[in-house]
C-alpha cells in the first residue's frame, strides 16, 4: 500500500462488539474483552509441547509484523528492559544516544547505567532526529575510535514525533557499516509499517501495552544476525537479557526463565485479531486517525506541537492554545469514561496528548472530540 493510499483510506465502520475506547493515553491502551478473557485460561506448564506451540505461533506472527526473517525475542518485561537488553548485548565500547524526548533520554540513561561510554546528542524536543544530524555526530565520534551502536526512538511518545529511521539507518551504514542501528518502536510497532530487515535495523524493540493493545508485561525485540554476532563478543551481558542464551532457548520455542504464560495466551489471541483485520488495513487505520486528529485540532484553532512532516501516526501532541485546565478536562472526560494525557515533562499544562492506537476506531475519536468541544465550548 502506498503512503497516499494509506493517508486516504476509507473510513471503516467500528467492528461489532468493540466497546467504546476509554483510554486515549499513549499506553496502556484499551484491551479487547476477548483478549482480556483469554488470560483466564488455565495455566499450562512452560516446558510443555502446548506452550512451545503457543510460543512458536506467536514468534512467526511477530516476525511478520516486524517484517523480519531473523528472530524476535519475547520476554516477560517492558520496553525499558529491552533498552537495557539492547545496550548490554550490542555495546562493548561506545554508543551514541540521540535524545529528542523523554524516552530517548531514558535510553541514554540506561546506557550510562550499564556502564557504557555513552555519547549523548541532544536535539530539540518536538523535532525529529534527521539522517544528517546522525551522520554529523557519527563522523565526529569516529574520529576518536569505533562506535558500536547508535540508539534512536522511532516514535517519541513524549512529543508525538516520528523520526525517519530508514534514512537514519542508511546514513549510519554509509559512514560506518559495522555500527549497529538500535531502534525503539515502543509506541509505533503494529500501528505503522516498520520493515526491519528492509530498513537495515539491527534491533527493533517494543512493548505490549501500546499499539499492540495488550496488557503491560511483555517486551519484544527483533534482532539481526549482526546484532547477535556482536553479542557473542560483548562481556557483561548479564543473564536474563543475554541474547546468546535467549537464542538457545528460542530454538526450542521457549525462554530460559518462566514466561508470562497468561500474557502469551493473550498475545496469541490479539495477534490473530490483528491478522484478521489485516496489517495494511491496520496501518491505514492508524494513519487515518492521526490525520483526522491533526485536522480536528487545526479546525478548532489549536496548534500542533510536532515538527511538520514528522507527526506520529499513533499519538498526537496538541498545543493547549486556549489554556484549558487539563485536570478539569480529564475530570469532565472521566464522566464520559474517557481519558487523555497531559503534556510530558516541560509540556505539562502546555499540551495535550491524544493517543489513537490499538483498539481506537474513527467513531471513538469523534466521541472524544465532541466531549472536548462540549467541555471547552469550542
Ligand atoms: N519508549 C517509548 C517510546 C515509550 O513510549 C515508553 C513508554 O511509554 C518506553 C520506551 C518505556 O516502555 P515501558 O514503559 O514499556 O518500559
Amino acid at each position: 500500500m502506498t503512503f497516499s493510499a494509506v493517508m486516504n483510506s476509507p473510513i471503516v465502520e467500528t467492528p461489532a462488539g468493540k466497546p467504546p475506547q476509554r483510554l486515549f493515553i499513549p499506553g496502556p491502551t484499551d484491551v479487547h474483552p476477548d483478549v482480556l478473557a483469554s488470560q483466564t485460561a488455565p495455566m499450562i506448564g512452560h516446558r510443555s509441547d502446548e506452550f512451545e506451540a503457543l510460543y512458536a505461533k506467536c514468534e512467526e506472527q511477530l516476525k511478520q509484523i516486524f517484517f523480519t526473517d531473523f528472530r524476535v525475542y519475547i520476554l516477560a518485561a517492558t520496553g525499558s528492559a529491552m533498552h537495557e537488553a539492547a545496550i548490554r548485548n550490542c555495546v562493548s565500547g561506545r554508543v551514541i544516544n540521540f535524545v529528542n524526548g523523554a524516552f530517548s533520554q531514558r535510553w541514554a540513561d540506561v546506557s550510562v547505567g550499564c556502564g557504557k561510554e555513552a555519547i549523548r546528542v541532544d536535539l530539540p524536543w518536538c523535532t525529529a532526529v534527521k539522517p544528517g544530524q546522525v551522520a554529523d555526530a557519527l563522523s565526529a565520534a569516529l574520529a576518536n575510535g569505533p562506535v558500536d551502536a547508535i540508539t534512536v526512538v522511532h516514535n517519541e511518545t513524549s512529543t508525538g514525533v516520528a523520526s525517519p529511521v530508514a534514512e537514519i539507518a542508511a546514513a549510519v551504514r554509509s559512514i560506518s557499516p559495522e555500527t549497529l542501528v538500535l531502534v525503539d518502536a515502543v509506541s509505533s510497532f503494529s500501528g505503522t509499517r516498520i520493515p526491519v530487515d528492509e530498513w537495515g535495523l539491527d534491533l527493533c524493540l517494543t512493548s505490549s501495552q501500546k499499539a499492540l493493545a495488550l496488557p503491560p508485561g511483555l517486551a519484544f525485540a527483533a534482532v539481526s544476525d549482526r546484532a547477535l554476532a556482536k553479542a557473542k563478543t560483548v562481556s557483561g551481558r548479564g543473564w536474563y537479557f543475554d541474547f546468546t542464551l535467549l537464542e538457545r532457548y528460542l530454538k526450542r520455542s521457549t525462554t530460559p526463565a518462566t514466561p508470562a504464560i497468561s500474557l502469551m495466551q493473550a498475545l496469541s489471541v490479539q495477534l490473530d485479531r490483528i491478522f484478521a483485520e489485516g496489517l495494511a488495513e491496520r496501518f491505514a487505520r492508524h494513519h487515518r486517525l492521526a490525520k483526522r486528529t491533526r485536522a480536528w485540532a487545526v479546525e478548532k484553532g489549536l496548534g500542533l506541537m510536532a515538527e511538520e512532516g514528522y507527526a506520529s501516526p499513533t499519538v498526537s501532541t496538541i498545543a493547549n492554545t486556549f489554556g484549558w485546565d487539563i485536570e478539569a478536562l480529564n475530570a469532565f472526560l472521566a464522566g464520559r469514561e474517557m481519558e487523555l494525557s497531559d503534556g510530558y515533562g516541560d509540556y505539562k499544562g502546555k499540551a495535550i496528548r491524544i493517543a489513537h492506537m490499538g483498539e481506537c476506531w474513527d467513531g471513538d475519536l469523534e466521541r472524544l472530540f465532541a466531549a472536548i468541544e462540549e467541555f471547552a465550548g469550542i
